[in-house]
Parts: C-alpha cells; sequence; structure tokens
C-alpha cells in the first residue's frame, strides 16, 4: 500500500492523513511552509521550454504554510466513529472484563453505561470487549457484572492520529508518538 503523507498546521498539529497527489498538489502551489523525514518520495513530471525535467521530492510530514485559520478550527477531540478500529486499537485488542487478547472478529464494543440505560457512543463510554463477555454483560451496570480491567479514555489528536493511520511510516509514528500523553497505551 502507498504510504499516506501527514499534513500538519504551521504549528505542527496534525490535520489531515492526505494522500501522496494531495501532497504534490501542495508543493506545486508553494504551500508547503516545511517537512520533515527521512524518506522522500520522488515524482516526476514534464519537461519546461527550458528542457528541465521538473522534479517533487515529497517528504512524509509536511505543515502547510497560512493554515492559521486551519488551526482555529481544530477541534481537540476527534470522534471514535462507527468503526471498531480505532476503538480496538485504542485498547489492544485487549477485552476490559476478561483481560484476554482477540483478533478483531472476536471483538466488539462495549458501552460501559449500556445504550438501554442511556450510555453515549463515546471514547469515556465504550471499551473494547470480547464477545462472551459483552453478551454475559448484556445490559447490567458494570458494578453489577465485573470491574474494568482499565479505563477508557480520550486519544489526543496525536494519539488519534497514529490509530487512524495506515501504513504508518517510522518518522511519521516518531513524530506523533513524541507528543503522546503518558497514560496513552501506545506507550505501553
Ligand atoms: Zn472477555
Amino acid at each position: 500500500m502507498i504510504p499516506q503523507i501527514l499534513a500538519l498546521d504551521i504549528a505542527g498539529n496534525p490535520f489531515e492523513w492526505i494522500s501522496q497527489q494531495d501532497a504534490i498538489y501542495y508543493y506545486a502551489t508553494d504551500k508547503v511552509a516545511w517537512a520533515l523525514g527521512e524518506r522522500e518520495f520522488i515524482f516526476r513530471g514534464g519537461v519546461s521550454n527550458a528542457g528541465v525535467l521538473s522534479e517533487i521530492a515529497v517528504k512524509p510530514i509536511i505543515a502547510i504554510a497560512r493554515s492559521e485559520r486551519m488551526t482555529s478550527m481544530l477541534r481537540r477531540q476527534l470522534p471514535l466513529g462507527d468503526d471498531n478500529s480505532l476503538l480496538f486499537a485504542r485498547d489492544r485488542n485487549t477485552c476490559a472484563f476478561c483481560g484476554g487478547v482477540y483478533a478483531r472478529h472476536q471483538l466488539s464494543r462495549d458501552h460501559v453505561l449500556a445504550r438501554t440505560h442511556g450510555g453515549p457512543d463515546t471514547w469515556m463510554n465504550c471499551v473494547t470487549a470480547c464477545r462472551t463477555c459483552n453478551q454475559a454483560k448484556g445490559a447490567s451496570y458494570v458494578h453489577d457484572f465485573r470491574p474494568l480491567l482499565y479505563v477508557p479514555y480520550v486519544p489526543c489528536r496525536f494519539e488519534h492520529f497514529i490509530l487512524s493511520g495506515r501504513n504508518v511510516l517510522a518518522d511519521q509514528h516518531d513524530y506523533l508518538s513524541a507528543k503522546l500523553p503518558r497514560h496513552s497505551r501506545l506507550l505501553a
């Protein structure tokens, strides 16, 4: 799979995972303020009138110039989403009730306060549970079932980008993980 490019705002906050094509656009329109990473992806374009072959070297991490407005719109918290992949990744595929580590298809999203009791679909109310534990718990309250082996938390923006990235390159992973809070399970 072709690696994605990590786009940052001018202050260095992760803004979006973008395609290499989108990154080329930012380079070509002179909107890359600074870039990081050992690797380079080289793209060759046409030949100019002067006979020079145009070439763009895309770095794995680019900061977008004139992005102050983008920065002001960044939300601190990013959504959990409907797909369970971010949740399972946060909890490292570990059931919050029995502690077992399972394959994805054996896992489910458990609502700490069950939805039938008004529990919301949020990072703080969801944990990973194996299907057996989830069924056994049903709509019970946690204190009537079993204690949670770990507590849910909201991933920070940097952690969220690690969780949501596909084929994250070493440079990108290093950049993002340097900003993780200590409670992050990705550091364990
Ligand atoms: Zn379990």
